[in-house]
């Protein structure tokens, strides 16, 4: 009979605490009914994807939502994947999207009481509980080399077996004590593995907060608890830290089912609750050239980096916005009747979440993004456009914070209204929509409407100039525009024009078109009474003289 309590002291000698000493240091958190607790659980790669903030923002909501607490754990157990500065790329990462952790690990430490929040701190907590599951009889070295398991691999792959270490191919499970001790011995490495009571031949009900109700195989390895440098597999740590930090809901993406049967036989073996679990779908894009259906690509898709988006100026709540459309099927129709309120005024629940693949769509986005800026207060928009551009268009930003005001008060035109103007999906889309009201960026296209002559153009233009005034209202510009167009023949009603066309040269909108493109340099700006009245006299005076000089 093995003395695992023997075997157990053997191998962590330096374990002196025991599962109870470590629990008391994680007492069960003091949070209202109903109160979720949620963590983002990313390994420092260097690379976060928009996976992972779709995965957050589900995290935070739920959290948020309920009074609960959402918390960054760092996940570094694996460190050939792990990179220099791959924390901050996460903390930077989720910092920019404004999503907020109440605890965790931050940049020079951490916030809160169920740390440490980095797994590679946490060697011993997990040790403490693999020497007692060893205690117990459920975990055991294994010595196993490269070469046993790839023959193992070979010869399932001869016999048509499933793959992995289980039964006859669990070739330490039974060892006894004096085989293990001779390995020691030698210093031979070693893992620690789990020894599972499942079989194939069950079946465990699981309820998924977003794929519902399934029934999964009960898991049948002794898959691997502790690797040979004594820190823990994903599997048992994710188990270990989600019970001690308290979590409630675990939301990850789906290509954790496959090992859900493991970690809850895990929760079982040490006696746990398994907390609620949301596998979430993956990410999936219409290939362009294909036109089928794929996941997101590292290497083909640059939009997979959270890092896109703000290079290409999308607005992190707008990416969140997005984001949200894909997560919960009512969104929108939400937005359509609340077009003012702040997202996190929506309800969202993870009922409303699809369990199949989210297709991603960037026109999508941009639509959603013009939306979300349409909304924005000018001071807002200003703000950001002012922060984006100092990073990234240092000339633009030079000009647009020249004079603060009138910047605003451009971006003010078309807002605020019910239908409020949609020029602005990413912040790059400033400079071109703006760029006439500087005349660094003034670059004109004077070519005039068809119908209107050279002659009319330049005689249009003087008679602006002689009864422009800054302070005229629109209607009041436009008056101004139909006594210009009776004067050289045009008529001063469309409808008139569109009755008549032979009586007229044109109509009134030919005239307005003359000044707009003498204003702006082209056949496109927003109000250009506005515009004028922002501009001030002497600018716009300059502008209708300039182009009666290039015609
Ligand atoms: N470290 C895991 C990953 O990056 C996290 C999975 C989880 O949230 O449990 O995929």
């Amino acid at each position: 009979m093995m003395d695992y309590t023997y075997l157990a002291d053997k191998l962590f000698p330096h374990i002196t605490e025991t599962p109870e000493q470590v629990e008391a240091r994680y007492p069960k958190r003091e949070l209202p009914e109903g109160a979720k607790v949620t963590r983002m659980g990313p390994s420092p790669t260097g690379f976060m994807h928009l996976g992972n903030l779709y995965g957050a923002l589900v995290d935070e909501r739920l959290a948020h939502q309920s009074g609960g607490v959402f918390y960054l754990r760092i996940e570094d157990t694996d460190r050939k994947r792990e990179v220099e500065g791959g924390v901050q790329t996460i903390i930077d990462a989720f910092s920019a999207f404004g999503l907020p952790f109440d605890e965790g690990a931050t940049l020079d430490g951490e916030i809160g009481n169920y740390g440490p929040y980095r797994q590679s701190q946490r060697a011993e907590i997990y040790q403490t509980f693999v020497k007692w599951l060893m205690k117990q009889g459920m975990a055991y070295p294994c010595f196993c080399t490269e070469e046993e398991l790839s023959k193992a691999h070979a010869e399932q792959e001869a016999n048509k077996e499933n793959f992995g270490y289980y039964g006859k191919y669990a070739i330490w499970r039974d060892r006894t004590l004096e085989e293990i001790e001779a390995q020691l011995e030698k210093g031979m490495p070693y893992v620690v593995r789990f020894r599972s009571q499942g079989s194939i031949e069950n079946k465990i009900k699981h309820d998924d907060l977003v794929k519902g109700k399934m029934e999964v195989t009960e898991n049948d390895q002794d898959i691997v608890i502790l690797k040979s440098d004594g820190i823990p597999t994903y599997h048992f740590a994710h188990v270990v830290d989600d019970h001690l930090m308290g979590t409630t809901v675990v939301v990850r993406g789906e290509e954790w089912l496959a090992t859900l049967p493991v970690h809850l036989q895990l929760f079982r073996a040490m006696g746990w609750k398994a907390p609620k679990y949301a596998h979430t779908a993956q990410l999936m894009k219409i290939d362009e050239e294909t036109g089928g259906k794929r996941k997101l690509s590292k290497r083909k898709d640059p939009e997979l980096a959270l890092t896109f988006y703000a290079g290409q100026g999308y607005p992190a709540a707008c990416v969140l916005e997005y984001l949200m459309t894909l997560l919960n099927s009512n969104f929108e129709e939400w937005r359509r009747a609340n077009p003012e309120l702040p997202m996190n005024d929506f309800p969202f629940s993870t009922k409303k979440m699809s369990g199949s693949g989210a297709l991603f769509d960037i026109d999508k986005l941009t639509d959603v993004s013009k939306n979300v800026i349409s909304h924005m207060k000018a001071e807002e928009v200003y703000n950001q456009v002012a922060a984006w551009s100092k990073e990234h268009d240092s000339e633009f930003n030079t000009l647009f914070t020249r004079d603060k005001e009138k910047s605003i008060a451009f971006l003010q035109i078309g807002r605020g209204g019910k239908k409020p103007r949609k020029d602005i999906a990413v912040w790059t889309d400033v400079k071109p929509y703006m760029d006439f009201m500087f005349d660094e960026l003034f670059n004109p296209d004077y070519t005039m409407p068809e119908r209107v002559s050279k002659e009319d153009a330049v005689s249009m233009l003087d008679d602006f100039a002689q009864v422009f005034d800054e302070n005229d209202t629109p209607d009041g510009f436009f008056e101004k525009m139909k006594t210009i167009a009776e004067k050289h023949g045009y008529a001063a009603e469309t409808k008139a024009y569109k009755q008549n066309p032979e009586q007229y040269k044109g109509a009134v909108g030919d005239v307005s078109m003359v000044i707009r493109i003498a204003i702006a340099g082209r056949q496109n700006a927003p109000d250009l009474q506005s515009v004028m009245h922002i501009m001030g006299k002497d600018m716009v005076l300059k502008r209708l003289e300039a182009c009666k000089n290039a015609l």
